[in-house]
């Protein structure tokens, strides 16, 4: 058997197809990425999923595909669906917006439709290459959907997905057309990476406030299994850039650089030319500096590289025009026939050439207004070697939670930063052991280092199943002919059979449910619980030979029964002692809500801020317990809801009462989907049946051996035993 591979899948080849007359070349075209994975790729199997960088006529597929094979396995996408996914939908939706820059948010629907097209198509190709036990390691937003699509195919492989760039805190996330989509896509890894404690709590928030999803520290809980979440700052390879300094032309570049600035101090900037880096702002800084020291107007020069991107995009072009109208006021207003301010370089700098400018700066000037981390600050701490610099860098980089010793400034605070160039002017040469705090991090934080972290994690993860439920395989777990005695069918209703809807007047049951219940009921006792009264369960269910309980536990009637006698209950402890501290809790917990129903008091919360809900009902039911000792009243925590109810008329003790009047069966099934069914699940687990089975829906933590994913997948699960049974019976003898 081949041994198992990783699979990283970017939007981007480590390589680019270029067309050569009739026929494909490949150029290389390392990035950041394969650099980290260049050791990866050296110790284990290993194959790379993208897009080869360039639009492929389909008559010369097959001849690009022949180029490209042993780069990776490439993603064509046609050009239209290409702009769309990419051009608009990944980076002028999801970069700004990531980014803190909402201004710029341009939403199109067909674009979203492209987004999903590409990311399917990814999928794809994945899928195609991907065998049981490899590794998948999906990069980046643009491919933020790929995650769930795979876990969706059931692929028997750890699912790692890493996040670039930023994630923004949920205020700002909220108003992401396709936010939920967003997050479900991510959330289908085992492991999300995020390169600071920041963005993964971002993370965190949005789930909850966005899908309403609560989750741990590092972990998120979803339908059929747990997501992790890491901190894996990501780093550069020291090595690769010392190698650079040393190549001779680069050494030639140094001299020279050397030679040309020799009276003067250096300040350095390397950035591609983006919206988010700041560079007005820096220039600006720059500008007031020289205004408020004129000591250093002839002094000091600022070398700042800025590449050229997305040159197409009209918001790039304006910064461009901005960038160098700037440059030349500045350099106008400064410069002398023998000094010019700002050296201004309006192209893309080769990386080994950048080591020589990082080596001849006294100081890095690195200012955006938000950066997932910034390899730029890396890369001038690891260029410089035993020589000490400066890096004055923004507090809104992932580098600025990394980077002890840096300088940080925040660059909407122009002055400020004028006033902190200053000091470091003054402290060149005095600042070694600032310098040595920060290559202690790059040194031992290496882009091969991470790498290695983040596949050990995820290797990790996915070993570890946190709950010991198993997924139900109804007609491959229990016994294959119907028990003896009529087995026990104890089932909740909303969430658990049907779906949960918004309006509860449209939570009828469809035509599945009902004909499951009914062929159930063939061979089976079959009781319904659910929340709505009686005469809407007589509606539903009425012609059905099963039996209903209403009101979660309020009465119970068995098949083809009639309702009992409601018997007269002694309320007056909830008016009395429940009532005013529910009361209490409304007044102070906006957007909470008392209902009143013929049997108990509920305290919903559902509209209420997630994280002070949170709070609010932890307090509330620790105070009601207290209140409640020794009174026949049980407080129950559903879902998004406190409820109160006399203990005899819960869900616990219908299960128990089911239990006694059917006391001769051998086979329990109960299935529910929150908190207030799992205890009725520990009522089912403490009888003495021989086979019990208690499944909970939509989550793998439960105190149930089973799970299953949806009331689909439930149904799907009870139609299966439901003809298994039916089978057996038709073929047993006599
Ligand atoms: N870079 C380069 N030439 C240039 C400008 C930048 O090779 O003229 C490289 C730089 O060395 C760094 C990367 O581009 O490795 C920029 O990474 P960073 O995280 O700073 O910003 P990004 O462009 O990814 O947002």
């Amino acid at each position: 058997m081949a041994e198992p591979k990783l699979i990283v899948v970017s939007v981007r080849l480590p390589v680019r197809l270029v067309e050569d007359g009739t026929d494909w070349r490949v150029d290389a075209s390392p990035g950041g990425l394969a650099t980290a994975l260049r050791a990866v790729s050296q110790r284990r199997s290993f194959t790379w999923v993208g897009w080869p960088g360039t639009d492929v006529p389909s008559q010369h597929l097959p001849a690009a595909a022949a180029a490209l094979e042993e780069y990776g396995v490439p993603v064509f996408l046609d050009y239209e669906v290409f702009q769309g996914f990419y051009e608009q939908f990944s980076n002028q939706l999801i970069w700004p917006l990531f980014h803190n820059i909402s201004g710029r948010l341009k939403f199109d629907r067909t674009a979203w439709y492209q987004f999903e097209a590409v990311n399917e198509q990814f999928a794809t190709a994945v899928r195609a290459v991907a065998r049981p036990g490899d590794t998948i390691w999906v990069h980046d937003y643009q491919l933020a959907l790929v995650p769930r699509m795979l876990r969706e195919s059931k692929l028997e492989c750890p699912i790692g997905f890493f996040l670039h760039i930023p994630f923004p805190s949920h205020e700002t996330y909220r108003t992401l057309p396709a936010r939920e989509e967003i997050l479900r896509g991510m959330l289908g890894a085992d492991l999300i990476g995020f390169h600071t404690y920041e963005y993964c709590q971002h993370f965190r928030d949005s789930c909850l406030r966005v899908l309403g999803l609560e989750s741990e520290r590092e972990t998120i809980a979803l339908p059929g299994h747990l997501a992790h979440l890491g901190v894996h700052p990501i780093g550069v390879d020291p090595q690769e850039i010392g190698e650079y300094a040393q190549l001779p032309e680069v050494r030639d570049q140094f001299e020279g650089l050397r030679n040309r600035f020799r009276t003067k101090k250096v300040i350095l900037g390397v950035d591609r030319l983006d919206y988010t880096k700041g560079i007005p702002e820096k220039l600006l800084a720059f500008e007031e500096f020289l205004g408020r020291n004129p000591q250093w107007q002839t002094g000091v020069v600022l070398v700042q590289v800025a590449s050229p991107s997305r040159t197409e995009v009209r918001e790039y072009q304006e910064l461009k025009r901005e960038v160098d109208e700037l440059v030349g006021r500045i350099n106008g207003r400064y410069g002398t026939f023998n000094h010019t301010p700002i050296v201004y370089i309006n192209r893309m700098i080769p990386r080994s050439q950048l080591s020589a400018l990082y080596r001849v700066a006294d100081i890095a000037f690195v200012t955006p207004l938000r950066d997932g981390m910034n390899l730029v600050a890396l890369e001038y701490v690891a260029a410089r070697g035993d020589q000490p610099g400066i890096l004055v860098l923004s507090e809104f980089t992932g580098a600025a939670a990394c980077l002890a010793g840096s300088r940080l400034v925040n660059p909407h605070n122009i002055s400020l930063m004028a006033d902190v160039l200053a000091e470091a002017l003054q402290d060149t040469g005095s600042a070694a052991a600032e310098f040595q705090q920060m290559c202690e991090f790059v040194h031992s934080n290496t882009s091969g280092v991470w790498a290695d972290r983040f596949l050990e994690h995820l290797a990790n993860v996915h070993e570890v199943h946190r709950s010991g439920a198993c997924r139900l395989k109804a007609t491959a777990d229990f016994t294959r002919h119907v028990p003896e005695v009529r087995p026990l069918f104890i089932l909740d209703y909303g969430g658990t059979l049907q779906p949960h809807v918004p309006e509860v007047s449209e939570a009828e049951p469809d035509l599945r449910v009902y004909k499951v219940l009914q062929e159930l009921a063939s061979v089976a006792s079959v009781y319904v619980i659910s929340g709505r009264p009686a005469d809407v369960l007589e509606s539903w269910f009425g012609d059905l030979p099963v039996g209903l309980i209403c009101e979660d536990g309020a009465a119970v009637r068995g098949p083809g029964a009639e309702w009992p006698e409601v018997p007269e209950i002694d309320l007056t402890v909830l008016d009395t002692l429940v009532l005013p501290i529910m009361e209490d809790f409304v007044r102070h917990t906006p957007g909470s809500k008392l209902e009143r129903r013929r049997v108990s008091l509920v305290w919903h919360y559902r509209a209420t801020d997630p994280k002070l809900a949170a709070l609010r009902a932890k307090e509330l039911y620790a105070q009601l317990e207290g209140t409640l000792r020794g009174l026949p009243f049980t407080v129950l925590a559903g879902a998004r809801a406190v409820e109160v109810r006399p203990t005899d008329l819960t869900k616990s003790s219908v299960a128990e009462q089911l239990l006694q009047s059917h006391s001769d069966t051998h086979f329990v099934f109960c299935a529910g989907n929150d908190r207030v069914d799992e205890a009725m699940f520990e009522v089912v687990l403490r009888s003495q049946r021989d086979t019990i089975i208690t499944c909970l829906v939509g989550g793998e933590d439960t105190v149930g051996q089973y799970f299953v994913e949806s009331p689909a997948e439930l149904v799907s699960q009870l139609e299966g035993l439901v003809s298994l049974w039916r089978r057996s019976m038709a073929t047993a003898p006599g």
